[in-house]
């Protein structure tokens, strides 16, 4: 049975709801994206029994623990030594607490009704999980053209496919050989295809290394993820690229810290889509 503690989390939008969790147990733990979703029932449902007849409800109604730690959150069963925000008890459980850090407060931990994300405009939009059947380059294409967004920035609102954070969108569109600024729905079929494989590729090592640490982050283990020797892009401007020996450059793609190769990522100048349409209506026009 859950309990809820307050350290340093004023009642607010990032924790709204929190008290609804409390007396309640944890059904499952899944996961969307970098979303926790933790669907709840009241104690007294795991108790007494439905009776005969009785469809088991667990899609009627009901409530959700939503966790997303930001950038700095981490959820650990050991006390941390600061940023201690709120823990959460789980009477009966194991381990029999849950410390919720983070250091710069970008994380959120709230109860929502079942599967109502309104409150999490960014999870009720997510596209696909990124190594699931239902991320296929038909659909990652077509989520592409919709956007004129500046591709990285795309991925970053986890609209085209779920769970590209900023570390992996710039190592995937280095690897693509993507200009992380061109426009979403500019970028050639090919580019599609190789951006595709490259958000999987980057994303299943990643999960194979345990992620990346830059500052706080830790696994459940309180390690340190590994995924940090093998960035090839990340955090390496003024490096020579792993490709071409040019060094990369960083600049700032939807207001995030941005890295790339100026050689081996050029952009794309031109929609597209616009331009194979100028081509289909000129007589002879470029094929
Ligand atoms: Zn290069």
């Amino acid at each position: 049975m859950l309990a809820v503690e307050r350290v340093d989390a004023p009642i607010g939008p990032k924790t709204a709801g929190l008290e609804r969790a409390i007396g309640q147990r944890i059904e499952a733990v899944t996961r969307r994206g970098k979303f926790l979703l933790l669907p709840l029932r009241p104690a007294s449902a795991w108790t007494s029994p439905l009776p005969a007849g009785t469809a088991a409800d667990a899609d009627a109604g009901g409530d959700e623990l939503v966790v997303h730690l930001g950038m700095t959150g981490v959820l650990s069963p050991r006390p941390p030594v600061a940023h201690l925000r709120l823990l959460l008890r789980l009477d009966g459980g194991r381990p029999d607490v849950l410390y919720v850090q983070d250091a710069r407060r970008f994380g959120r931990v709230l109860v929502v009704p079942r599967g109502d994300y309104r409150a999490l405009p960014t999870l009720a939009a997510m596209g696909p999980e990124p190594l699931g059947d239902a991320f296929t380059v038909t659909a990652f294409a077509a989520a592409l053209a919709r956007s004129a967004q500046p591709v990285k920035a795309f991925l970053l609102s986890q609209r085209p496919v779920a769970g590209v954070g900023n570390i992996y969108a710039d190592e995937a569109l280095w690897r693509a050989r993507v200009h992380p600024a061109s426009p979403a729905r500019a970028l050639s079929r090919p580019k599609v295809r190789a951006l595709h494989a490259a958000i999987r590729e980057v994303l299943a090592a990643a999960v194979e290394l345990q992620g990346t640490t830059l500052y706080d982050y830790r696994t459940v283990n309180g390690e340190v993820g590994a995924y940090l020797e093998k960035l090839d892009a990340y955090g390496h401007d003024g490096d020579p690229c792993p490709r071409c020996g040019t060094p990369l450059v960083r600049s700032v793609v939807g207001q995030r810290g941005t890295h790339h190769c100026p050689r081996c990522q050029r952009r794309a100048r031109s929609d597209a889509s616009a331009r194979r349409r100028r081509d289909r209506s000129m007589p002879g026009g470029a094929r």
